[in-house]
């Protein structure tokens, strides 16, 4: 039985700088990614917020650096997913469709997942006029007319970038006001973005694919139709913590309880990035949870020698 010396669940930012970290201080490294590396930071565009590129960089060329850079020191990369988990086991076990991996200790760093609006026929026609991802699916509405759908940086960044490709792009927010940054503010009003506040889409509406929703004002309860070719969510995302809810203890949200040092409620195990509790989840933060996980993997290891 191979066992390695830490095995992480997730290949975005905060997995891959665990990922270099632990491999530079020559542990042995599993990285298992269920998709390809980055997570959400390859769906995003010209990332500018990450320190070291004054022009930004692109988030999937970013993805691609973090991968190498690990995979430079010795860290491996299995593309599968994982399906269980057994955190307590000697050694911690981790199932996946086509194998079964087992660590010393176990990095979790799975991310998290957009929000669903919740309404009938949502999930019928994802892909089909439902979009979570502008920048990942914004080309092929080009031209169109789209909604989106949120009130927080993303929902506007989303917003702006669509306004530049579609024909028309009108905001729904269930508030009076955005919850957004205002260095958005000024490209907001100089854009011919389109706002319907204090409302929520109440249904679809659809043939082959979306051809329009129906539009609650939450304060007066009138409807309103709306044609549109496309409807992209952003409210928001859900950790990926599913697997791990009878094992590791969560907040009432669903994020993994670890304060600054990652580490869980279970010795050996760790949560770092988007999934943990933590006040911003951005890629710098990620990243800088990979770094300091490893600090307390290296006590884990040398309070077991002793
Ligand atoms: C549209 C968008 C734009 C953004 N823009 C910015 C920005 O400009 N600047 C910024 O700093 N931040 C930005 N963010 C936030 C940033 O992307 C996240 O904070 C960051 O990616 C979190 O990194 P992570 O490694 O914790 O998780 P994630 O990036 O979510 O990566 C988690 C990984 O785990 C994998 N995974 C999940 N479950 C399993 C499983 N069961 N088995 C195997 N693998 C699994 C996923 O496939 C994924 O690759 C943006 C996010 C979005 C969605």
């Amino acid at each position: 039985m191979n066992t390695y010396d830490v095995i992480i669940i997730g290949g975005g930012p905060a997995g891959y700088s665990a990922a270099l970290y632990a491999a530079r201080n020559a542990r042995s490294v599993l990285i298992i990614e269920k998709l390809s590396a980055g997570g959400q930071m390859a769906t995003t565009g010209i990332v500018e917020n990450y320190p070291g590129f004054d022009d930004g960089i692109d988030g999937f060329d970013l993805a691609e650096k973090m991968q190498a850079g690990a995979e430079k020191f010795g860290a491996e990369t299995v593309y599968d997913t994982v399906e269980a988990v057994d955190l307590k086991a000697e050694p911690k076990q981790v199932k996946t469709s086509e194998s079964t991996y087992y660590g010393e200790t176990i990095v979790i760093a799975t991310g998290a997942h957009p929000r669903e609006l919740g309404v009938a026929n949502e999930a019928s026609y994802r892909g089909r006029g439902i979009a979570y991802c502008a920048t990942c699916d914004g080309m092929l509405y080009k031209g169109k007319d789209v909604v989106i759908v949120g009130g927080g940086n993303s929902a506007v960044a989303d917003a702006l970038f669509l306004s530049k490709i579609c024909h028309s792009v009108t905001l729904i927010h269930r508030r009076h006001e955005l919850r957004a940054s205002r260095i958005y503010e000024k490209q907001l009003y100089e854009s011919n973005i389109s706002f319907i506040w204090d409302s929520k889409i109440s249904e679809i509406i659809a043939d082959k694919k979306v051809t329009g929703i129906k539009v609650k004002n939450l304060l007066t309860d009138e409807v309103q139709e709306i044609a549109c070719d496309g409807v992209f969510v952003a409210i928001g995302r859900v950790p990926d913590t599913e697997l791990f809810k009878t094992q590791l203890t969560l907040d009432k949200s669903g994020y993994i309880i670890a304060d600054e040092s990652t580490r869980t409620n279970i010795e050996g195990v760790f949560a770092i990035g988007d999934v943990r509790t933590k006040a911003l989840r951005q890629i710098v933060t990620a990243a800088s949870d990979g770094a300091v996980c490893t600090k307390y993997i290296e006590d884990y290891f040398i309070n077991k020698e002793s």
